[in-house]
């Protein structure tokens, strides 16, 4: 059977009809089971920031979910990179706990330790309401980011792991190209059974809380991540086969990025003159010569903007590595170029936006 995306107009006003339209595509038992919702909760925002899943998806997926009669529904994540306390807070200012109903659950406060591979981390925890759900109905962003050009489908399960293991994970991949490799073996502890796209508002440059955003009005969705996540890279205007971590999906055998193998339904157009991540994600393709030099100690580097840089110091907090420090005089964070790791961690977890990649 070949790999099918469904890619519906939509916008958030009417976005439960591309809903209705996935499950008639994409029908999925639920009655008796345990089902997580999982959008992507990158850590508290405004909705109108496109930095998480928008709450209207989540409403209209919760609602059709409520339909099915299932045992149980939960909706969680684990926003951030060490933010056990900040999950509420999170759901909560970007309208994501209204639109859960009543089913918000705070995943991170109760995990299960799994076997993961040993050239990283010989076991991570995951939330047990991963590992114990029936059915998992990923929600995931249309957006770009600096490490793995985008983030959608696969990307998203990133957000099984609670706390500071995803800071952990970072500093054992210990590079870009090896990141794509931990990315892949976290998505796989638990693959996810349906995946629906908020690309009703994305988000493009310097992703993935940039403040470039992109009106596409659609709903992506597949139960394959791979075949998904090639519409998305081929929408930004990347060929999917260079992006490192969908060739290790493929090798794992968790789907195919060839979209000429898949069934695409809906009309599948480049948008034009979408913007890639710095240096036109170049870092992360196939060039492993290119990917070295762009990631070596001279290139590549986050640099936080006096105009908007409060000071606030949520970036040195957040670096793995403790890269950052925060120069008293300038009250302006700056980097030591022979600690960074490039994971820009700091970069998706300033509140400003103030980090760019140079
Ligand atoms: S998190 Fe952003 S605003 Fe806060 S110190 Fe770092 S760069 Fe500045
Ligand atoms: S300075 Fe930023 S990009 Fe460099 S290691 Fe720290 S968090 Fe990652």
């Amino acid at each position: 059977m070949p790999e099918k995306v469904l890619i519906h107009p939509a916008a958030y006003s009417n976005v439960s009809r591309a809903v209705e339209r996935v499950f008639e595509l994409f029908p999925l038992q639920l009655r008796g089971k345990r089902v997580l919702v999982k959008p992507n909760v990158l850590r508290a925002s405004e909705a109108a920031e496109s930095i998480v899943t928008n709450p209207a998806v989540l409403r209209a997926v919760v609602e059709k979910v409520e339909t099915m009669g299932p045992a149980s529904i939960v909706v969680g994540d684990n926003p951030g990179l060490f933010s056990y306390g900040a999950n509420e807070e999170s759901f909560k200012k970007t309208g994501l706990m209204e639109a859960s109903k009543g089913y918000y659950q705070n995943i991170g406060n109760d995990s299960v330790k799994v076997a993961f591979n040993a050239a990283f981390l010989p076991s991570v925890s995951v939330s047990r309401a991963v590992m114990e759900a029936d059915v998992i109905i990923s929600l995931p962003k249309f957006k770009t980011h600096g490490l793995t050009v985008m983030t959608g489908a696969i990307k998203n399960s990133y957000g099984i792991l609670p706390g500071a293991q995803k800071a952990m994970l970072h500093k054992a991949a210990g590079s870009p190209e090896r990141f794509h490799e931990v990315v892949v073996e976290v998505f796989r502890l638990r693959v996810p059974d349906l995946f629906i796209v908020d690309a009703v508002v994305g988000m493009q440059g310097n992703g993935p809380a940039s403040p470039d955003l992109r009106n596409i009005g659609l709903v992506l969705a597949s139960d394959n991540a791979v075949a998904v996540d090639a519409v998305i890279a081929t929408m930004m205007g990347c060929e999917p086969g260079r992006l490192r971590f969908l060739r290790k999906a493929k090798e794992a055998g968790l789907g195919d990025y060839d979209l000429a193998a898949a069934e695409i339904i809906g009309e599948l157009k480049r948008l034009p003159d979408f913007k890639l991540p710095p240096m036109g994600g170049e870092a992360l393709m196939k060039n492993e010569s290119m990917q070295s030099m762009l990631h070596s100690r001279a290139v590549l580097r986050p640099k936080a903007g006096p105009e908007r840089c409060t000071g606030c110091g949520t970036c040195v907090d957040h670096c793995p590595v403790s890269a950052l420090s925060i120069n008293g005089q300038k009250n302006i964070p700056e980097v030591d170029p022979d600690v960074c790791i490039a994971c820009f961690c700091c970069q998706e977890m300033c509140p400003e936006k103030a980090i760019t990649l140079r």
